[in-house]
């Protein structure tokens, strides 16, 4: 272990569930290379770290000389055996959780041997804010979806007295009141904002709602997006942060290569197909859609014609896609990869912030089936904002899911979709440049040197 006194130490707490604690490592990673002196004690459940630090793409030495240290922390279960999560697992690590990071910071401090100089956290975790206060240390939380639902979060107390007033006109279901939200309503806000009559706040909504009120305490909020991607939204952020700075894509600035990891084939299947021909179809880590849904995607598929690619979480339903003749069914498929293959034509998609910025990248448009959280905000955002997808909402029917197929892959539509989403993925690269004449190259370069002006110097 390093004892150099002068080293800097920063510990990082991530999120385990969803696709949290990907993207924070990413970062952590990137700032690793950026500050070779520096260590990075990395916080989260085993399940979590096991999934991220076992990642093909890096050499066992690699990982020795690596100064990212992962640490388990309990995931508030008495043995650690969290399956799945679902909303008791969550709150079970939730309550654990603070007295948990405690010990381990504690324990990473004798490890290493040099006390914490600044706290890297998920932008859930508002005590994170707190225990940095006391350390008087830096605190810097990385928010992982995007700016537009980060905003809405923020002004959850406005919303909430704006709708809960008596006074207020109930026909206006508006929130034209908030900076770029005018074609949005309160039906598309995320979960946790409104609470509805009756109901009182979970423990998940409670936690929410204080990270809107600490997050303005950060030293810097930070995000996996580029300034162009919503100018608006993120120029109305920089003015309510201390700062708030953009610094992705994560899997353009990424110094480690993105999982290519192909166990099943995909890419080698796509090179097979004609261009633009199929639609991958992925609902992410956490969204297990409902089989009357799954039935009614494939009846569409089947009738349209077109070939797909599915990453595919649910019942083992191997009769419901026999007869379809060109598709190809995985349980995992290299997606940042996948949605930059040629072959890829749209993206069927539960609007993760993860996935729609991949897509971007990919330049592939997107057919939208949100499911819960900030993803009937991001299905928004991509329909009437950026104009590069298509919403399938709700009790959606084969004809619903035929004709957003069809607007996409055949229909003059998707011809202005795909020009709108390429200025985007054209603007996510410049964002990304490193310019050897240009000191700090594209605007995401400039903001993760102002990041790292506070990682290394606090
Ligand atoms: N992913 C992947 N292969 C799959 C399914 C998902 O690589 O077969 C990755 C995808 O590239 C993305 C993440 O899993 O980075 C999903 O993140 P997102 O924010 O879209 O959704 P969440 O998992 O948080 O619901």
């Amino acid at each position: 272990a390093p004892t150099d006194p002068t080293t800097r130490h920063v510990a990082v707490l991530a999120f385990p569930f969803g696709t949290h604690a990907a993207p924070l490592l990413t970062l952590v990673r990137d700032l690793s290379a950026a500050a070779p002196d520096a260590v990075f004690s990395f916080f989260s459940t085993s399940r979590s770290n096991k999934s991220l630090f076992s990642s093909s793409s890096s050499s066992s030495e690699e990982e020795e000389n690596s100064k990212v240290v992962p640490y388990d922390i309990g995931d508030g279960t008495r043995d650690g055996s969290a399956a799945a999560p679902t909303i008791e697992t969550v709150d079970a690590f939730l309550n654990a959780v603070t007295g948990n990071f405690e010990r381990g910071l504690v324990e990473a401090e004798k490890v290493v041997g040099v006390k914490i100089g600044c706290l890297v956290s998920d932008a859930f975790f508002w005590f994170a804010g707190e225990m940095a206060g006391e350390r008087r240390i830096p605190w810097v939380p990385l928010w992982t979806s995007g700016p537009r639902s980060l905003l809405s979060h923020f002004y959850t107390d406005h919303i909430r007295r704006r709708f809960e007033d008596p006074e207020h006109n109930k026909e206006d279901q508006t929130l034209n009141f908030l900076p770029g939200f005018s074609s949005f309503r309160v039906t598309d806000l995320p979960l946790g904002i409104i609470i509805p009559p009756g109901k009182s706040e979970s423990p998940f909504d409670i936690m929410l709602h204080k990270m809107a009120q600490t997050l303005p305490k950060a030293n810097a909020v930070v995000i996996n997006s580029f300034h162009q991607i919503d100018s608006q939204i993120s120029t109305h952020l920089k003015t309510q942060f201390h700062k708030f700075l953009n610094l992705g894509p994560f899997t353009l600035t990424n110094t480690k290569p993105n999982n290519e990891y192909d166990p099943n084939n995909c890419l080698e299947w796509l090179s097979r197909q004609n261009p633009r021909s199929v639609v991958y179809i992925s609902f992410g880590s956490l969204v297990v859609p409902h089989a009357d849904k799954v039935a009614i995607l494939v009846e569409a598929l089947k009738e349209s014609g077109f070939s797909f690619l599915w990453s595919y979480r649910g019942e083992n339903n191997t009769t419901l896609f026999e007869e379809t003749l060109n598709g190809k069914l995985v349980s995992w498929a290299p997606q940042v990869e996948v949605l930059k293959h040629p072959s890829v034509g749209a993206f069927v998609t539960h609007c993760g912030w993860n996935s729609i910025l991949e897509s971007i990248v990919g330049g592939v448009p997107m057919i939208c089936c949100p499911f819960f959280g900030d993803q009937m905000m991001n299905m928004r955002t991509i329909e009437d904002v950026w104009g590069i997808g298509v919403g399938v909402e709700g009790v959606a029917s084969k004809h619903d899911f035929l004709k957003a197929l069809r607007s996409v892959l055949v229909e003059e539509e998707g011809k202005g979709m795909r020009e709108r989403i390429g200025v985007m993925k054209k603007l996510a690269y410049e964002a990304v440049i490193v310019d050897d004449n240009v000191v700090d190259g594209g605007s995401s370069r400039r903001d993760f040197n102002d990041l790292m002006e506070i990682i290394t110097k606090g």
